[in-house]
């Protein structure tokens, strides 16, 4: 019996190390074969506008990748993508990111940004949509039809939040439906919202949303949330929210304008409800942005990039991956933030293996790039009645008048967009900018007493031809988003 014991002992340690073993073995972090292609250095040096890295993603994953390729000396472009600096823009305070007690997400990251670019990194506002990984140096595509090579590639392109999929759901998408809280609670004031989903995204939008609304309910699916109970306290704190288990959304209706009623499917009654609602918000989890590889990695089955061992290195030799492109079960932005200075090393590793050094860094610098320009015309901003009448209300030409606020996500990350759009379409069109939080008692004000201009959401576009209101768009769009939406009014 004592050897027993004995024996048990000593294997302790072991099932410890299979049990952790296997947690962290997931099915996207297995051995599997890597691909290796020619990696002629001799010959790469001599071609034209080869870069030894490219970023492709701008969260957290991507700028800290970014921040580690340029301490080690390398250059490295990062294309900030569709959502400049990722996601966690999208979210209000952020109290996990060690060092930092509590910090805005937009902050944090833009301090990332900051370090970065100190270091080097150049930021490229512009969307990788094809890459091709057959031959090296590897070949990447943009939104805006410039092609770029590189020799090596780290992937940081994220995860975009689901849809439910229900009747109504596109159709009133911006109009009642929504992502973003933080983006748009202020609009819901003394109004009722439903939250789809029972995760940590879920239970943050009721910190965001019960502060202005007169009541918000989460609507978990199953009997059980997936939040973390410390967020599940905190919901339970506010007066005017309320969590109801076992059900579902299952049709959003709305009168043309805005949702004005959802059916509420209980999965334990298998009964429909139709309830008045004025607000949807979805956290019900993200899926993998991979469509720009057009299969040519190896996935797993939901989409996401499957890493070679505890490396970053995907089934291309060259080609590596961070964040929650490959990570279904953490999900959280200080582990994206450690897998890209990963990536960035293990990129680091590569290049040095393949040949590079400091000489042959050089000698691309020499033959860099068609120039990377992100030209941009930065926007007037106006304040006060005389300015709108001037500048919007008196004046002649398409005139396009963007209300953000420095608060709202989706406006920080539309601004530089509309000021390379505004270079683009100078002479032709003029974006001005005002601020909701600041103009509320004056433009805003004067648009709904004087005009019947009422803005609803942020951001929204107010396009005006000679002072004449002729559409308000509260999309969030990219840059050729929006060129091809001002476009229209130009015929
Ligand atoms: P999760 O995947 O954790 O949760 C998704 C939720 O949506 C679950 O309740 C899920 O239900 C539900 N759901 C999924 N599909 C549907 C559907 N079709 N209809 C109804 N409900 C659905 O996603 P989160 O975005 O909440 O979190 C992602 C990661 O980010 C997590 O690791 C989380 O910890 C982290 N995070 C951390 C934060 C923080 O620390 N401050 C803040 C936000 C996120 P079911 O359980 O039945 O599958």
């Amino acid at each position: 019996m004592r050897h027993f014991v004995k024996i048990a002992v000593c294997l302790l340690p072991l099932v410890v190390l299979v049990a952790c073993f296997n947690k962290s073995s997931d099915h996207s972090r297995q051995e599997h074969e890597v691909t290796a292609l020619s990696y002629d250095i001799e010959r790469a040096v001599k071609e034209e506008n080869v870069v030894p890295v490219v970023i492709v993603g701008s969260g957290p994953s991507g700028l800290s990748a970014s921040l580690y390729v340029a301490r080690a000396g390398m250059k490295s472009f990062v294309f900030a993508g569709p959502m400049p600096c990722g996601q966690l823009t999208q979210t209000t305070f952020i109290e996990n990111w060690p060092g930092r007690e509590r910090v805005l997400g937009l902050e944090l990251m833009n301090d990332i940004k900051v370090q970065a670019q100190s270091f080097g990194a150049t930021i490229i506002h512009d969307i990788v949509t094809d890459i091709d990984f057959k031959a090296w140096p590897f070949t990447l595509k943009t939104e805006e039809g410039r092609t770029f090579k590189a020799m090596s590639v780290i992937l940081a392109t994220g995860a975009t939040p689901r849809g439910l999929g229900v009747p109504g759901e596109s159709e009133y998408w911006g109009k009642g439906v929504t992502t973003c809280a933080v983006c748009d609670a202020r609009f819901f004031k003394d109004k009722e919202v439903v939250i789809a989903g029972g995760g940590d995204s879920a239970a943050e939008m009721v910190f965001e949303l019960a502060p202005y609304v007169k009541k918000v309910t989460m609507l978990v699916r199953k009997g059980s949330m997936r939040a973390a109970l410390a967020m599940q306290t905190k919901v339970h704190a506010f007066s005017n929210a309320a969590i109801e288990y076992h059900k579902e959304i299952t049709h959003i209706y709305g009168n043309g304008e805005s949702v004005v009623a959802i059916d509420v499917y209980d999965n334990e009654t298998k009964t429909t409800e139709k309830r008045p609602m004025d607000g949807v918000f979805l956290a019900i989890g993200h899926d993998p942005n991979n469509k720009m590889l057009h299969g040519s990695l190896a996935l797993d089955e939901h989409g996401y990039v499957v890493m070679n061992g505890r490396t970053q290195e995907t089934s291309v030799k060259g080609v590596f991956a961070a964040g929650e492109l490959q990570d279904p079960s953490y999900r959280q932005a200080i582990v994206a933030a450690g897998e890209g200075v990963k990536a960035a090393l293990d990129a680091a590793s590569f290049l040095y293996e393949i040949g590079f050094n400091v000489d042959v860094g050089m000698k691309l610098e020499q033959n860099f790039f068609e120039h990377f320009s992100d030209v941009k015309l930065e926007l007037k901003e106006i304040f006060e009645v005389d300015e709108l009448y001037k500048h919007v209300l008196n004046a002649k030409g398409i005139v396009v008048l963007d209300f953000y606020a420095p608060t709202c996500p989706c406006c920080i990350r539309m601004l530089p967009y509309l000021e390379a759009v505004a270079h683009k379409l100078a002479g032709n069109v003029t974006i001005i900018k005002t601020n909701y939080a600041v103009v509320k008692k004056t433009i805003y004000r004067e648009l709904g007493t004087n005009h019947d201009i009422f803005v609803k959401k942020l951001p929204s576009l107010l396009v005006f031809r000679d002072g004449k209101l002729l559409d308000i768009n509260t999309e969030v769009m990219n840059k050729a988003e929006i060129y091809n939406y001002l476009q229209q009014f130009l015929k």
